[in-house]
Order: structure tokens, then sequence, then C-alpha cells
């Protein structure tokens, strides 16, 4: 997709923060990040969202969650949560698939309080 955020990220065509690449997928850091840890997982083919994906999409499906594992493995995160944003209402800003990986805080009172403070400044989760 020619006018594709993730897609450009995808082809190194804009910079990343790079976490792990290999040839289907990339993970990166997200820009404006919610939580201490704030990845974002991506195919590197373009598809548009959870909303759209069809049987043949059932591989990277797993791939993106397993990725998201090793992950938070790596990191070291005692708890996190994984989400997709799916369509405008759904709050997805990019229209290409992306997992939310989003940890690191110290207890679960901590995370609702980042959330309460990102809602409140107007932003999005
Ligand atoms: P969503 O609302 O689910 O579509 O999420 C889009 C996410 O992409 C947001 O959390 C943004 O902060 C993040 N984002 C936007 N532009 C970039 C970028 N250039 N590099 C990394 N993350 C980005
Ligand atoms: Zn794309």
């Amino acid at each position: 997709m020619k006018d594709c955020l993730f897609c450009k990220i995808a082809k190194k065509e804009i910079p990343s923060d790079l976490i792990y690449e290999d040839k289907e997928v990339m993970a990166f850091d997200d820009i404006n990040p919610l939580a201490p840890v704030h990845i974002l997982v991506i195919p590197k083919e373009h598809i548009e969202g959870l909303q759209t994906v069809k049987d043949s999409h059932q591989e990277i499906l797993g791939k993106l969650l397993l990725t998201a594992s090793k992950i938070a493995k790596q990191k070291k995160l005692k708890g996190y949560r994984v989400f997709f944003n799916c369509g405008k209402i759904g709050g997805q800003a990019i229209f290409h698939l992306h997992l939310h990986l989003v940890g690191g805080w110290k207890d679960l009172p901590e995370f609702v309080e980042l959330v309460r403070r990102r809602l409140g400044e107007g932003g999005a989760i």
C-alpha cells in the first residue's frame, strides 16, 4: 500500500526503533507509549485490520501473537496486555494490522492510572 505508514516502516522507508524482525513480521516501539513498554507487532504484508482478515491469514495471526509472547518473555514482563484496535469506532488510527503489547507497570492499579491519564489527556488507547 503506497501511502500506508506501517508499510513504509516495514520497508524501512521510515525509521523505527526496531525490536524484532523476520521475513513476515516486525516489532518496534510505539512512538507515543501508553506504558513503560509499548511495542507494536505488525505483519510486513499490508492487512487493513483484524476486521478484514480471511482464513488465509490464520498463520500470520498466530505469528503476531507468538512474537508478542516471545518479546514479553525477552523483556521479562511479569504481566502485560495485548490488544488490537479494530476499525475507526474501535479506536484504530492506522489501517495496517498491528498488535499492541503493553507492560512494565508495577501493579494493575498503576496500569489503570496510566490508562486514566491517557484518556484524561484526550488521547486514545
Ligand atoms: P491504533 O490507534 O491502534 O491504530 O494505534 C496506532 C499506534 O501507532 C498508536 O499507538 C501510535 O502512537 C503509533 N504510531 C503512530 N506513528 C508511529 C510511528 N511512526 N512509529 C511508531 N508508532 C507509531
Ligand atoms: Zn500497510
